[in-house]
């Protein structure tokens, strides 16, 4: 027999969604007729919007034609397609501040930050935001970068949490974040739904270039910042070209989250500690780990891009945003202090003094909604509920309405 692997064997057993998806299933059990509403998840749920469509079903077309077919993506038509593509991202994404060949095409910015974990290896030192996305520590984990689960602290040895509470702003005291390699940073963030400001990342990049540590800046929900002076890519904040990397994807703003593209930026200036290029590297794991993203998913991703598809791309996320108003308000009438929702999909609901796992199950035995109890992202999410605008507006309303009813009681 084999022996399992170590660092897999130190994973908290995946607790968060099967938890949430066990006691969906209790209930239901129980109460076979109740009509559970969701507002637990962050995945699409809008169907995808007529000119992208249009681009994935040309481009289905041209690959069955001899002489519009491509395979691997190192022939010259297939290499024209990924420039234009990366020449759109650099100019309707970036306001042309990024250079074409810093930009890295891929399936997603989870797949990315998985292959990243590649890239810097076990020996590095790694920082995150708590509460966060959970991928940042198991990813850290699986590839041997932290010590073993604490059950003391509750929390993996080595790994440096940086608190983002409301006391300071969702925005960690970097006075008190020791020196790491890489600091995982996450804005829109997921879950709290905390915007950094120009000054707040400003104040990030600072730190990371004294400590020479390397930001990985997690932009998978830019396009729902609707404030003009927040900033959507911490290449927008000086110095950045010197310490950080961008994940970034069209899952949540064009619903790519079944499609997958998505792409990582890492600036020329990036270099290790003996002089190296980071992007060569870089492209050194993708060219080995990832053989490039689906060519249709490249024509969907062009038509998104472009003026029409970018509009639409807009109307989606207004539909999104109108939802975390009426989640927002909904909630706020009940008393309940929330945080975000204004420039992200996620609504951070605070109910102080209670644990989220208790509130989580009075929401969903009372008013049959389904939430994500604020813990399962980090200790700092204690006593927080993560409300999701992905759903349709008739739904969330509905839970709003069983919200309003059943909290008269909680
Ligand atoms: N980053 C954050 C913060 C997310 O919440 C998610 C998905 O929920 C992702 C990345 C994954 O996005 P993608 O579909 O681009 O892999």
């Amino acid at each position: 027999m084999v022996k399992r692997n170590v660092n897999i064997a130190k994973l908290q057993a995946g607790y968060l969604f099967p938890e949430i998806g066990r006691r969906k299933k209790a209930l239901l059990e129980k109460e076979p007729d109740v009509k559970l509403i969701s507002l637990g998840i962050g995945n699409t749920t809008e169907p995808l919007s007529p000119h992208i469509i249009e681009g994935l079903q040309k481009e289905v077309t041209r690959l069955g034609t001899p002489e519009g077919y491509t395979g691997y993506d190192d022939d010259a038509q297939a290499q024209e397609f990924l420039n234009k593509l990366k020449t759109e991202i650099s100019k309707n994404w970036y306001n042309d501040i990024i250079n074409t060949d810093e930009i890295i095409v891929s399936d997603g910015s989870k797949p990315d930050c998985g292959r990243l974990f590649f890239l810097f290896g076990s020996d590095v030192s790694v920082a995150v935001q708590d509460p966060a996305y959970p991928v940042y520590v198991d990813g850290s984990v699986m590839i041997g970068a932290t010590g073993g689960y604490n059950s003391d602290t509750e929390e993996f040895d080595g790994i440096e949490y940086m608190r983002c509470t409301a006391e300071n702003d969702f925005f960690p005291d970097l006075s008190k974040v020791k020196k790491t390699d890489l600091i995982y940073f996450c804005s829109p963030n997921n879950p709290t739904g905390a915007v950094a400001t120009t000054e707040q990342l400003k104040e990030l990049v600072d730190f990371a270039k004294k400590n020479n540590s390397i930001i990985i800046f997690d932009a998978a929900y830019s396009e729902f910042i609707k404030e003009k002076n927040l900033p959507r890519s911490i290449f927008e904040i000086e110095g950045a070209r010197e310490c950080a990397i961008e994940v970034s994807s069209l899952s949540k703003s064009a619903g790519f989250t079944g499609v997958r593209l998505g792409w990582t930026i890492v600036p020329q200036e990036l270099k290790f500690d003996d002089g190296e290029s980071v992007r060569k590297d870089w492209q050194r794991v993708m060219g080995t780990l990832f053989n490039g993203s689906s060519n249709i998913a490249q024509h969907g991703a062009i038509a998104a891009l472009s003026d029409i598809g970018l509009s639409e791309i807009k109307e989606k996320v207004n539909y999104y945003m109108e939802n975390a108003k009426i989640i927002k308000d909904g909630l706020e009438e009940l008393g309940i202090k929330t945080f975000g929702g204004i420039n992200s999909p996620y609504i951070w609901a605070a109910f102080p003094g209670k644990k989220s796992w208790d509130v989580f199950e009075e929401i969903l035995t009372k008013a049959h909604v389904v939430t994500t109890p604020g813990a399962g992202f980090g200790k700092a999410g204690e006593g927080f509920i993560r409300f999701s605008a992905f759903g349709k507006t008739s739904e969330i309303k509905e839970a709003v309405k069983r919200l309003q009813e059943n909290f008269k009681t909680l």
